[in-house]
């Protein structure tokens, strides 16, 4: 037996995105179902529906920046009951047995994580996963997290994916107080890097190609704003940056950025997946610098990172929109115009 569900996904790569009816598993004894209130619209969520990746499996259902209140719980679960104010981030399972995930690096299971959407579905024969654009989902308790009541339970959705996929390198390269940190891109992602860094003590650079945002970077948290493309500003920049996060969403030219890193400094790509522009080895060789990449976090990371944005009261900017304004917010996205984050007010789908 299955939960049929309401949803919004898309049939093809050349289609806009339509109301569509899909299964969720019948709850578990160690499931949680939620009824979805918020869902974040990730640029992740664009690039699977465009099959801008490939590897997209039609139906794509997005999203995976996932708040709700838990509607029932399986006979195992311990932890969490109904009612409660719980998040779905980027994965819905992993092996639980290799040594990432032993880690609590489950995002980097040896047997692959399942992702929120567009993966296998160990349950359901034959289905893939589901995201959160829909009115309910089923997940595994390992995989739930705690959303903190003192914050706005719909500007926290993005934190479940833009949250932690900031957070996490800024943690795991040990950014601290003093240190100068760029911010590569003011999007959904950049704005959270910008406000974590700024959180954690750092002198924070917006690095941007928008001259337009530069006002509202300062007002998240940035001291300082850089126009990439303004060459002879980013000279005045060179080899002077401690860390730098890139979430340019798009292979992209990497000499001028690994000029604005220090000596032993690191540069953190979360966003192009996608082959790089080549660039010159020189440019790290002479300096000892580092390029390295970051795919969102483990499940406990990501708790720490809520538990820290309950306590500081750091959520996200967000636009509100209704189910069936999705496609005007994906194309939106892309050009850049949206502050900062797209939120689907999940209530539209259920009238
Ligand atoms: P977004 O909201 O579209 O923001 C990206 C920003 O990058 C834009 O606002 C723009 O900022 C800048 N940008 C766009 N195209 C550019 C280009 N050609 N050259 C230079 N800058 C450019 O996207 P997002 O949701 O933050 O996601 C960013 C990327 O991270 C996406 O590719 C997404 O799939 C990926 N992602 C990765 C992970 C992970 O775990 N690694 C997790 C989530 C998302 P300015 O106007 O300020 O220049
Ligand atoms: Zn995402």
């Amino acid at each position: 037996m299955a939960i049929t569900t309401k949803a919004y996904g898309a049939i093809s790569e050349k289609e806009p995105l339509k109301p569509l009816d899909i299964k969720r598993r019948e709850v578990g004894e160690n499931d949680v179902k939620l009824e979805i209130s918020f869902c974040g619209v990730c640029h992740s969520d664009i690039h699977t529906v465009r099959n801008e990746w490939g590897g997209s499996k039609y139906p794509v259902v997005p999203g995976h920046e996932i708040i709700g209140r838990i509607s029932k719980v399986g006979q195992n679960v311990k932890n969490f009951k109904e009612g409660d104010l719980v998040g779905v981030g980027c994965m819905v399972d992993s092996c639980q047995e290799c040594e990432q995930c032993k880690k609590d690096l489950e995002q980097l299971c040896d047997k692959g994580a399942t992702f929120t959407y567009n993966s296998e579905d160990k349950y359901l024969k034959g289905e893939r996963t589901y995201g959160g654009y829909a009115t309910q989902i089923v997940v595994d308790k390992e995989f739930i997290l705690r959303i903190p009541e003192n914050i706005e339970a719909a500007a926290a959705a993005p934190l479940l994916c833009a949250g932690i996929t900031t957070w996490s390198p800024l943690k795991h390269w040990n950014v601290k107080k003093g240190d100068k940190v760029g911010v590569i891109g003011l999007g959904g992602l950049g704005h959270m890097g910008v406000k974590f860094a700024n959180a954690l003590g750092a002198n924070v650079v917006m690095i941007t190609t928008s001259p337009s945002k530069a006002e509202d970077a300062k007002k998240l948290g940035a001291h300082e704003v850089l126009i990439s493309n303004d060459e002879a500003e980013m000279k005045k920049h060179k080899n002077s940056f401690d860390f730098i996060l890139n979430t340019i969403p798009v292979g992209h030219r990497m000499d001028p950025y690994i000029a604005l890193l220090k000596y032993d400094a690191t540069m953190v790509l979360v966003g192009a997946i996608e082959p790089l522009d080549p660039f010159h080895g020189g440019g790290l060789i002479r300096g000892r610098k580092r390029i390295s990449g970051s795919l969102i976090g483990g499940i406990k990371e990501t708790q720490k990172m809520l538990d820290f944005c309950g306590a500081h009261n750091i959520v996200s900017d967000i636009e509100m929109i209704d189910i069936k304004d999705i496609n005007e917010a994906y194309d939106r996205v892309v050009k850049g115009d949206v502050k900062y984050r797209f939120v689907i007010d999940m209530a539209s789908l259920k009238e």
